[in-house]
């Protein structure tokens, strides 16, 4: 089941934290991956905002 990012939620964040679990499934609890960690560092790019 997946659930589309509410308004203003990146929809990567989203997407990993939510619909694609298994990408994160490597990592441990509450680890990010690369990508995530990019985006909590330089914050979330405006394209991948939901809107
Ligand atoms: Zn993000
Ligand atoms: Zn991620």
């Amino acid at each position: 089941m997946t659930r589309p990012a509410p308004r203003g939620q990146c929809r990567q964040c989203w997407e990993h934290a939510h619909n694609s679990r298994r990408i994160h499934k490597h990592l441990a609890p509450r680890e990010n991956c690369p990508e995530c960690v990019n985006h909590m560092t330089n914050g979330h790019p405006h394209h991948m905002t939901a809107k």
